[in-house]
């Protein structure tokens, strides 16, 4: 069976061996302080410099997952309260949890559909944190990056903060657009969940140490202060850590993925245009997600192909939430094989 299912997704087939590799040189013993844990960590920074293009000045840090760093940002990052522009239900997710820790945070919701304009875009004074969900994975829209980028221009003296689970490793980001960006590792890198990613600029930084918050297991002057050495805040996910970085030096550069990526999507987009059955689930062209299609149709169509496709050995992502019966979602990450890929076109056009 293949899942395009875009969380978690389908884990790379190099994992057994990887795995075995870990085992027999100690690493799922490593002491975190140990020299090889130092090593590691340093490595996976040169790889995301590498391959992702992270800027050299910016830090990357070890969580445990994407909902954890949307605390740490209301905790650490935040002073008033935040600004949440979001369309889907992680967005939301985010706006709630932010809301719990700081009851000024204010939020607009807009039409995945019908996008929003950054000219309109109005963000109280006082809150000094704009949060986007880059890729909204639940209805499977995207905000595009230049629009971040016209964020950024229109509001240079607040923090932009990225939620970018279900992108990072997929599309090129320019991690210079924004201050604080993050993900987890089991949708667009193909890797078992349990391991977060937290990569801050150094304004993100330089705010964190103006606001001084500390004594959390997870404030951020705590966690800086730790990968100061290479090292963690706590035990960490060793394993998916070194999972992490022997994927990195197994793919290739973000340029090609990215290329990929836009190049597949536009396949899929072109069979769900060819086809009266299928909708977008999203119909702005620009604001359809480029790792994640959503299609929509009558909720027996849905339920049909569904059970059609997993007779085919294909299995289909849900809807999420409130689309659950009448979209399904399709995962097009670095993780699909070409060869897993087009047994899906393939699939899709013939249904
Ligand atoms: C999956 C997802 C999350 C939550 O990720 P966890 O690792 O389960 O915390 C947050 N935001 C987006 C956009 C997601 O797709």
């Amino acid at each position: 069976m293949i899942s395009f299912s875009p969380g978690p997704s389908q884990v790379y087939p190099a994992l057994p061996q990887y795995f075995q590799d870990a085992y027999n040189h100690h690493v799922l013993s490593a002491n975190h302080r140990s020299k090889m844990f130092m090593n590691m960590y340093q490595e996976v920074i040169q790889l995301f410099q590498e391959k992702l293009h992270l800027p050299a000045d910016y830090r990357l840090l070890f969580t445990s997952s994407a909902t954890e760093n949307w605390e740490i940002i209301s905790q650490s990052l935040t002073k008033e309260g935040s600004y949440h522009l979001y369309s889907g239900a992680f967005g939301k997710k985010w706006f709630d949890y932010a809301t719990n820790i700081l009851p000024h945070t204010a939020g607009f919701k807009f039409s995945a559909d019908e996008g929003f304009q950054v000219n309109d875009l109005d963000v109280p004074e006082a809150l000094d944190i704009i949060a986007i969900t880059q890729n909204e994975t639940a209805n499977a829209s995207q905000v595009p990056l230049h629009v971040i980028e016209e964020i950024r221009s229109k509001f240079p003296h607040k923090l932009i903060a990225v939620d970018t689970t279900s992108s990072m490793g997929g599309i090129e980001l320019d991690f210079h657009q924004a201050d604080i960006w993050f993900a987890s590792v089991q949708k667009c890198f193909g890797l078992p969940s349990g391991l977060g990613i937290l990569i801050l600029s150094p304004k993100a930084l330089k705010k964190a140490s103006e606001i001084g918050e500390h004594g959390r297991y997870n404030s951020v002057s705590f966690m800086v202060e730790n990968a100061d050495n290479y090292q963690t805040h706590y035990t960490p996910n060793v394993l998916g850590i070194y999972f992490l970085m022997r994927l990195l030096k197994d793919v290739e550069e973000i340029h090609f993925l990215d290329k990929r990526t836009r190049q597949r999507m536009q396949e899929l987009e072109n069979i769900v245009a060819s086809k009266d059955k299928y909708r977008y689930l999203i119909k702005m062209p620009e604001f359809r997600s480029r790792t994640v299609l959503g299609i929509s149709g009558e909720e027996s169509l849905i339920g049909d192909i569904k059970k059609d496709a997993e007779q085919h050995g294909i299995l289909l992502g849900s809807g999420y939430g409130g689309y659950k019966t009448t979209s399904f979602r399709v995962a097009n990450f670095p993780v699909i094989s070409d060869e897993q890929f087009k047994k899906l076109t393939d699939y899709l056009k013939e249904y």
